[in-house]
């Protein structure tokens, strides 16, 4: 068959939600993938980051459990025996996946896809066409262009490392550097930390940053802030690293790249539908995901908005809703998208910084509550991390707009908050809720 309701380039997470949603509204859907289904998120990205964040969290329970009365001593870790089980899970998943499209009746085709014009699409040397095209292509992870480069890894990388480097350098501030420079630490590597300015997480609040810095210090990593990469030297295994001010750093057994990432846009010819980049070479969309073609949409990591997996999946779902299932005006609202960092402890946030909401409403409208303290669990263990916590208010009602957490259980404690901010929930509906003790989270209902 050649002809089809709707083809979808990419089976990462957008792609496969928003096929599926479209063939259970009956449309006839191709969907094209050149390499493993799940896409960055399953191959690459969360699940194997989340596994590999799960063991250097039970490394740091083991160096806790002596604060509790055990007396353990950990045999060292099997970073490959972790990789084998891990690959093997992923293994799995990419089975599930392609389960789940049969039972739906999605078509699948392997290939690298490419655009004849609007509404034909080329795998190799087969011709498809649909009215309706969703480009879900997402991204990979941006190589700085320094002599010497190559020497380094990516995030892909990572998750190919056969065994745990003994030195290692991270270079980067956003939350992939911040979540290896932690595994790595807590798994026991010498992790030095390489920083363009003297900050990460750059476009969160500036406290989780700011504790974030401070509790990576604590766990023994090397921060070098203003060190920009003039170029990497020496051989795999024994690498240098050069910085612009002349610093020379390492050698490093293994260095990550960890950047940023660029839109998978390459090979997919969208000058010959029309579509329309943005200058990063993002997909430019509107709210309804369209792109400047017509019948042409774009999701997910390729549009360059909001890089997460819920987000591309939501983004999928609705606009199959909107396209097959009768609901006109179905499109994700990108505010108050929750997200968590998995550092050590993890970092939970929704909605605006500090920073953002007085820009937004004036400083003189916003109120900020914040607490500070030793969660519980530490008054037994010899480490004494702090949990920070912030509610960003506005208005004489005090709605609450943004809640940052850095802290034990901040992962799992942000989604009910998410659902509270996004319900426009004020800081007395906060006090009025009645806490549950002992816990962290308590501290967000109690705080003055
Ligand atoms: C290290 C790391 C950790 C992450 N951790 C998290 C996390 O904890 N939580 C979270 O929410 N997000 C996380 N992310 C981000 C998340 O993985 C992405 O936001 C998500 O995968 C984007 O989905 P997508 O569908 O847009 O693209 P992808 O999942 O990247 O899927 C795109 C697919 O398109 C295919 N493709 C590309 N070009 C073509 C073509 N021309 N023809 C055919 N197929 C093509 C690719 O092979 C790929 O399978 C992480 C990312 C990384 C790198």
């Amino acid at each position: 068959m050649t002809h089809w309701d709707l083809i979808v380039i990419g089976g990462g997470s957008g792609g496969l939600a928003a096929a599926q949603r479209a063939a259970e509204y009956g449309a006839k859907v191709l969907l094209v993938e050149s390499h493993r289904l799940g896409g960055t998120c399953v191959n690459v990205g969360c699940v194997p980051k989340k596994v590999m964040w799960y063991a250097a969290d039970l490394a740091e329970g083991l160096h806790d459990a002596a604060g509790y009365g055990f007396s353990l001593s950990a045999n060292g870790h099997d970073w490959q025996a972790l990789k084998s089980k891990r690959d093997a899970y992923i293994e799995r998943l990419n089975g599930i996946y392609a389960g789940n499209l049969d039972k739906r009746g999605v078509t699948l085709v392997r290939g690298r896809a490419a655009f004849a014009d609007r509404t034909h699409v080329t795998v190799g040397s087969e011709r498809f066409s649909a009215p309706h095209i969703i480009v879900a292509t997402g991204g990979h992870p941006v190589v700085p262009p320094v002599p010497g480069a190559g020497l380094g890894i990516t995030s892909d990388g990572f998750f190919e490392l056969s065994s745990r480097p003994e030195r290692v350098a991270v270079v980067g501030s956003g939350y992939i550097a911040v979540e290896f420079a932690g595994i790595f630490a807590a798994l026991g590597s010498r992790v030095e930390l390489v920083l363009r300015t003297g900050a990460v997480l750059k476009q969160f609040d500036a406290m989780l940053g700011e504790a974030t810095l401070k509790l990576l210090t604590a766990q023994g990593v090397m921060v070098h802030s203003h060190a920009i990469p003039e170029a990497l030297s020496g051989e795999a295994g024994h690498i240098q690293l050069t910085t612009r001010d002349g610093r020379q750093l390492g050698p490093f057994e293994t260095l990550v790249w960890a950047v940023g990432r660029a839109s998978a846009v390459a090979d997919l010819n969208l000058g010959a539908a029309g579509v329309a980049c943005d200058a990063d070479g993002f997909i430019q969309t509107d709210k309804y995901q369209a792109t400047s073609t017509a019948g042409i949409y774009a999701i997910g990591d390729v549009t360059g908005r909001a890089q997460l997996t819920p987000v591309a999946i939501a983004a999928g779902r609705r606009l199959s809703d909107r396209l097959f299932g009768g609901q006109a005006d179905r499109h994700l609202d990108y505010h108050n998208i929750p997200t968590v960092i998995f550092a050590h402890p993890p970092i939970g946030t929704v909605g605006l910084s500090e920073h953002e909401a007085r820009n937004n409403y004036g400083a003189e409208n916003v109120t900020v509550f914040k607490s500070s303290f030793v969660p519980m669990y530490h008054a037994m263990t010899e480490h004494k991390p702090r949990c920070d916590m912030k509610l960003v208010t506005v208005g004489p009602e005090q709605r609450v707009v943004g809640v940052h957490v850095i802290g034990p259980g901040a992962d799992e404690m942000m989604q009910g908050f998410a659902v509270a901010v996004r319900m426009g929930a004020s800081k007395r509906d906060f006090d009025d809720t009645v806490a549950i003790h002992p816990t962290s989270a308590e501290e967000l209902v109690t705080m003055r």
